[in-house]
């Protein structure tokens, strides 16, 4: 069970000698109980309260780390069941899935094409963070294991992104992990059949293992065996065929992780998104929101996973602070040098509001973005983050006068008041404004432009 500040604070030394950085014990306690602090950061707690604090200042999810050189995707960590409690802070990772039966051609095509794919999505480019490669050989003979070794290799040439090597026969994912140096994989799946050979097979390569039961009962017992022998970096696999029943699964996972600090189901979960007409985005989707750490899909297709990216990229934000579009010029419809310049912050959503807006209209614009620090503009205006002085700054230091033969810049009709400060800050501009609302837009630049 996760202790509380006081019983946390009675384990200290009570000197409140502010080593740890904070002014008290107490204080020092409270946060160590939050997970906001680490027990190391005092050096005088005793041995023995050191053993009793050190479940306590475990994270309640296990963070497990599945890397290559330059590449990483960590999952766990998590401390809350909803978003809009605190965040969630390490994103899902996305891996596609090749089969070992594919061949070697075929594998580092498709892997190849997957990995390319990025999407800039607010400023940000998203892509996939890794590949999962499947023994899917029919039998247990030498042969299956070397197809599996190259169809290893073959996506390793491809990517230099993370593995999940899945199968259940150690010796063919043994022979894969053989063709792999200096990086930590993902091992899928440990049962109650293969647990010892595989749990060996993750020490000595330094390996992940996901573990798979049919009952969280059974997959408990089979975490704390594999623990038992000496491998705490654990996946879980929940088995269920329906949406519902699954996503109760892993709420009780997380809940029991969280809440009751059950550490034989404290590590982040792997789910794998098949099925046809849609299903696999549908079970990736409702991954992404609760609760996995790894998702493995069984195709690549662009428009499986533009959604599933930006839907991730959405989710895993801190609430508290809006998602930002990078403050710049964007061009919209191939603007030319008579095309009219309009002004905006860069709150994602208002900027993609106007952006939609004059794309959508098929007018060529050129689009200034502010740093309004992620505000919309009556906000950031009523902040003091989107002032005529700010906006003067933007359209000079973007250079904006150079790529326009008329100096006209549009500001957005609920800031009308700055239309005279703007003058005097950019005396050789005209100054519009424009309407209220982004569905105005194109109607007024039909119009009035
Ligand atoms: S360093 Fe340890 S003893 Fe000193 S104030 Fe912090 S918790 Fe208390």
């Amino acid at each position: 069970m996760a202790l509380s500040g006081i019983q946390i604070y009675k384990l200290l030394p009570k000197t409140n000698c502010k080593e740890c950085g904070f002014p008290t014990c107490l204080a020092f306690a409270m946060k160590l109980a939050a997970k906001q602090a680490e027990l190391s950061a005092c050096p005088y707690v005793s041995e023995e309260s050191k053993k009793q604090l050190a479940d306590s200042s475990q994270p309640p999810i296990r963070l497990i780390s599945v890397k290559v050189t330059g590449y990483e995707v960590r999952a766990g960590n998590e401390t809350v069941m909803f978003r809009h409690e605190k965040t969630f802070f390490n994103r899902p990772g996305i891996f596609v899935k090749v089969k070992a039966s594919e061949g070697e051609e075929a594998i580092k095509a498709k892997v190849g094409a997957a990995d390319a794919f990025k999407v800039n999505y607010v400023g940000i480019d998203l892509t996939v963070d890794g590949f999962a490669v499947e023994a899917d050989g029919a039998d247990a003979s030498p042969g299956s294991a070397q197809a599996f070794a190259t169809a290893v290799k073959a996506a390793r040439a491809a990517t230099k992104r993370p593995l999940i090597l899945v199968g259940k026969d150690p010796a063919a994912l043994g022979a894969g992990l053989g063709t792999l140096s200096g990086e930590n994989a993902l091992l899928y799946a440990a049962n109650s059949a293969n647990w010892e050979a595989m749990t060996e097979l993750a020490k000595q390569h330094h390996a992940s293992l996901a573990v798979s039961a049919e009952s969280l009962d059974a997959l408990a017992d089979l975490t704390e065996k594999v623990k038992g022998k000496g491998l705490e970096d654990i996946v879980l696999d929940l088995k269920s065929a329906k949406l519902g029943p699954y996503l109760a699964l892993s709420t009780q996972v997380r809940r029991l992780a969280l809440k009751s600090n059950f550490r034989p189901l404290g590590y982040p979960v792997i789910t794998f998104a098949e099925g046809g007409d849609g299903r696999d985005s549908v079970v990736a989707a409702q991954a992404i929101a609760k609760y996995a750490g790894f998702i493995v899909l069984d195709r690549f297709a662009p428009e499986l996973v533009y959604p599933l990216l930006v839907l991730r990229q959405n989710i895993y934000t801190d609430p508290q602070k809006p998602i930002q579009v990078q403050p710049a010029i964007y061009e919209i419809n191939n603007p030319k040098p008579e095309s009219p310049v309009l002004v905006t912050t860069n709150f994602s959503i208002t900027y993609f509001s106007v952006a939609n807006e004059v794309e959508g209209s098929g007018l060529p614009a050129w689009l200034v973005v502010c740093d309004a620090e992620g505000m919309s503009v009556l906000t950031a205006w009523a902040a003091g983050k989107f002032d005529a002085e700010r906006i003067a700054k933007t359209i000079k230091g973007f250079n904006v006068a150079d790529k326009v033969s008329r100096k006209r810049v549009v500001i957005p009709g609920h800031v009308a008041v700055l239309s005279g400060e703007l003058e005097a800050e950019l005396p050789d501009w005209e100054i519009r404004v424009g309407p209220r609302e982004a569905v105005d837009l194109p109607a007024f630049m039909k119009q009035a432009l």
